[in-house]
């Protein structure tokens, strides 16, 4: 044991930590459920993602794939297509693919153990450890950026933090204390400005103690994000109230997700004229075709300036290389970036406006 966990008296921590969650913890709907699979799929959705936006994917999700059977027997398609909007798709394509192991391996249910989940895909320490000890009890610490966060002021380090986690972690009620140590950064150990002054562990507090909070966790260089240029081509027919989209490849961070045809270039100004070459081969445009709206998407990793191009085509000049038609209607089947969303609705609302 460390000499500041020596400063921390684990009974007393763990009691007050449990009785301060047992009161005030938020009523949420994967707190209601044992189902290990429910937990599972609440524990995936919220990395990244804050509560209140999850709580209605959660709903939603589980409404179409109740069961891993059903989950595992869905299309990739149908899966990423009730994740759109979430981000971090690739979180949606592990969860299915980890869906379809459970089902073939171990008969759709989820192992006991933490060792046993982490060979699962998707399922990394955090993860392994929540649904272990959530959903099974095991006395496994879990430890997200919110728990992080509370170790790392409790003992004023930067340093071993998993292992002060699972010194400190309660054997006797596991799931209770993992879930507290995450109730307790998201609501009062904040990052900006913790609520020390009804923080139910105060007492064995180094940063609090040693007035330090602000000190910890120690902020790391932040890499500056990767600028990309998009130039979207929204091409619509009206009589049929369709537009054209394609399927994305295997290999990128929205792989085989819909999107209308267009460019992406790392240059500002190449990708409008590859863009208009690529178009013009095909379709006579009655007037120069020009950005209808420009707006940044900004990614954990990247900022997308995104040009929005729209036009009204006729069915024949578009050929199957440019992708398929959808309509309006049914767009919502078809998994689409929120990049790729607004692209759609921008130039829905300009056609229809001025056809008015
Ligand atoms: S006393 Fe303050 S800094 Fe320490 S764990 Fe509680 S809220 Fe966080």
């Amino acid at each position: 044991m460390t000499e500041n966990l020596m400063n921390l008296r684990p009974m007393r921590f763990r009691k007050n930590l449990r009785s301060w969650y047992l009161k005030n913890r938020r009523i949420l709907p994967w707190r209601k459920t044992k189902d290990p699979y429910h937990i599972w799929v609440s524990e995936v959705m919220l990395q990244q993602t804050r509560v209140e936006t999850v709580i209605p994917y959660y709903q939603k999700f589980l409404q179409h794939f109740p069961t891993v059977k059903k989950l595992a027997e869905a299309k990739e398609d149908q899966v990423l297509a009730q994740w759109q909007g979430l981000g971090y798709y690739r979180r949606a394509r592990h969860l299915h693919q980890a869906a379809k192991e459970l089902q073939s391996t171990y008969r759709g249910t989820l192992p006991r153990h933490s060792k046993e989940l982490k060979k699962l895909k998707g399922f990394g320490p955090y993860t392994s450890a929540a649904v272990a000890s959530i959903a099974f009890g095991e006395a496994v610490a879990s430890v997200d950026g919110n728990v992080s966060r509370v170790i790392s002021r409790l003992f004023t380090t930067d340093k071993n933090i998993e292992s002060y986690a699972q010194e400190i972690l309660d054997p006797v009620h596991p799931s209770d204390f993992n879930q507290a140590m995450m109730e307790l950064g998201a609501t009062l150990c904040l990052p900006k400005i913790p609520k020390c002054q009804v923080c139910p562990v105060s007492q064995d507090c180094q940063a609090k103690k040693q007035k330090k909070w602000h000190l910890y966790p120690r902020k790391k260089t932040k890499k500056p994000s990767k600028v990309l240029w998009d130039h979207v081509c929204f091409l619509y027919h009206r009589r049929s109230d369709s537009f054209v989209a394609r399927q994305r490849g295997q290999d990128d961070r929205w792989a085989k997700m819909w999107e209308c045809p267009g460019i992406e270039s790392e240059t500002q100004h190449t990708a409008p004229l590859e863009l208009k070459d690529f178009l013009s081969s095909h379709i006579q445009f009655k007037r120069e075709l020009s950005p209808l709206a420009i707006f940044t998407h900004k990614l954990t990793h990247q900022d997308h300036h995104v040009h929005v191009y729209a036009t009204e085509v006729k069915k024949k000049e578009i050929p199957s290389s440019f992708g398929q038609w959808i309509a309006v209607k049914e767009r919502h089947n078809f998994a689409m970036s929120r990049l790729q969303q607004k692209v759609i609705y921008l130039s829905l609302n300009e056609l229809l406006d001025s056809s008015q």
